[in-house]
């Protein structure tokens, strides 16, 4: 391959020049953590771009988040205006590499190519290398099946063994904690998460995924639903000829009831229940298959952002798509989602901002429970695929045919609804405790941006508090937590709170993250993962109170 020595010697005279590891090798390689630098690096020249650092990686690599305009911004533009910030968030799964090497090219096309007339329409932020430690541990053993880049790709997990897109909520990791941080700080009106599929033999180039969890702001879903995506997914036929589609999974409905027995509901409970109808209208009766999405809970970063009031999309290049082609649909879906921000910048600040202003206004209820809801009937391309040989590894990888995408009738469950909710109080109150439970519980609320007060004198407060009946551990660890959950009884009561308690508006624009991270029944919140440890025991009151 030709140097990247020579590579950025060339940029530093022509940043048009600037290539990619993967463009250097035919799309053989992926790029490494320094070629990442180098290339960003290449690009500032321009006066269009400032390459800063947002955080440290647990190995200690900067974790590079570029930020392009004409001048750069150098802070978050004011909510009163309407020019929105997007984040382009790429490799937080090292494996899934065309994120990284589409980004770049993008970045190349905004200043210097035919991308330019997007430079003034919105702060465009970059990461291109999340999980940079995960990038560096390339290895052929790595996604074997994938159909390639056939030089090898990095580890889906940090350099802890930690997966970055489950560590959202309780920012266990350094990238996690320095991401939130980003969030905090730019507050991006849309964020896109750049992934690769693993499962399903479909036909599309690329499936997509906007937050998922009902407790978001409505607008904001309906927005990226029946606005944002429709209108990207007709671009990328008729200006890409690309096939995109609503991420999803093939199961049966079998199946599904199975694993959603554990949660109180079933698909044809659901479907039953639905007012529309839709499964019980021959749809999908017991054994059929249906076209599944993923998960409603926030670990998952799409899905977090959504709980943030922002918007965010989740795309999925298919993995048995060539590296190639995975690196181009990438682009194309990204390049799109920028034209239609840029289109729509005054709609998407404007919902923003009322989404926060709607948290801060105050919240009556949110969900706790949820379960998939059945979607209107849909035809979803059954793909194929065959064997190819890596010529690096000698393993099989698995390739899509690409002309093989054949139309079928069948159940889509694209969506969650609620089937539990609890009252959302104007404060969670939290007393000082010995064992400092509620030091942790502050310094994890703070690193999502929430605001928290501290008691300083001695105070009575009025609370409901939830009384614990039983504390049901996993025995296995998940991403080293033992997943946690609670039943139990809530109550009224009048507590003293000591000095150093502590005392979290959910009338704050983080309002709707607070309720999920706090809410002792919340399937994903700090409780959910251990966090709160043994101050979690049958028989006493949850540490966690809310006020009346
Ligand atoms: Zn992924």
């Amino acid at each position: 391959m030709r140097s990247l020595v020579l590579a950025a010697l060339i940029a530093a005279q022509n940043p048009v020049m600037a290539q990619t590891r993967a463009e250097l090798t035919r799309f053989e390689e992926t790029s490494r953590y320094e070629e990442v630098r180098a290339f960003l690096d290449a690009l500032v020249p321009t006066g269009r771009v400032r390459v800063e650092s947002f955080g440290r990686s647990e190995e200690g690599r900067e974790l590079p988040v570029a930020i392009i305009g004409s001048p750069p911004a150098a802070a978050r533009p004011p909510r009163a205006t309407s020019v929105p910030v997007v984040l382009v968030l790429a490799n937080i799964h090292a494996g899934e590499v065309e994120g990284k090497e589409a980004s770049l090219h993008l970045m190349r096309r905004m200043v210097s190519g035919d991308l330019q007339p997007l430079l003034g329409q919105a702060a465009w932020l970059f990461a291109p290398i999340y999980n940079a430690d995960g990038n560096e541990r390339i290895s052929l053993e790595n996604r074997v099946e994938q159909y390639g880049p056939i030089g090898g790709v990095g580890t889906r997990e940090n350099a802890n063994g930690l997966d970055l897109n489950r560590d959202f909520m309780k920012l266990d990791s350094a990238e996690g904690r320095a991401l939130a941080a980003l969030l905090a700080r730019w507050d991006p009106d849309v964020v896109v998460d750049l992934h690769t599929t693993n499962g399903s033999y479909h036909g599309y180039h690329l499936t997509y995924a906007p937050s998922l969890n009902p407790n978001t702001d409505p607008a904001l879903i309906a927005f990226a639903r029946e606005r944002l995506l429709p209108a990207v997914r007709q671009a990328m036929t008729s200006r890409h000829a690309l096939r995109t589609y609503s991420y999803g999974n093939f199961a049966t409905t079998t199946a599904m009831d199975a694993e959603l027995l554990e949660f109180g509901a079933t698909v044809s409970g659901v479907g039953a229940a639905s007012s529309t109808g839709a499964a019980s209208s021959g749809g999908a009766g017991t054994g059929d298959r249906v076209w599944r999405t993923f998960d409603h809970r926030p670990r998952f970063g799409t899905t977090y952002v959504g709980l943030r009031n922002r918007i965010a999309i989740l795309s999925e290049a298919y993995s048995y798509l060539d590296f190639a082609g995975r690196v181009r649909v990438t682009e194309a879906f990204v390049e799109e989602i920028m034209r239609y921000v840029a289109g729509n910048a005054a709609d998407i600040t404007r919902l923003t901002g009322q989404a926060d202003a709607a948290t801060v206004a105050g919240l009556t209820e949110q969900g706790v429970s949820f379960a998939l809801a059945p979607s209107a009937p849909a035809e979803i391309l059954v793909g194929a695929v065959e064997k190819k040989t890596n010529p690096r590894s000698g393993r099989e990888m698995i390739a899509m045919i690409e002309q093989r995408a054949v139309p079928t009738a069948m159940q889509e469950f694209g969506a969650f609804a609620v089937t539990q909710t609890r009252r959302v109080p104007s404060a969670y109150v939290v007393p000082a405790r010995a064992d400092n439970v509620h030091r942790t519980i502050a310094e994890r609320l703070r690193s999502h941006g929430i605001a928290v007060r501290e008691t300083t004198v001695p105070s009575p407060q009025d609370v409901d508090r939830f009384i614990v009946n039983a504390v049901q551990r996993a025995e296995r660890p998940f991403q080293k937590r033992q997943e946690t959950r609670v039943t139990g009884t809530w109550e009224r009561a009048t507590v003293m709170l000591p000095p150093g308690s502590l005392v979290v508006s959910t009338q704050q624009p983080l309002g709707r993250l607070v309720f999920y991270l706090l809410e002792p029944e919340s399937d994903d919140g700090l409780g959910t993962w251990d966090i709160l440890g043994p101050a979690v025991t049958a028989g006493t009151a949850h540490p966690v109170l809310k006020a009346r």
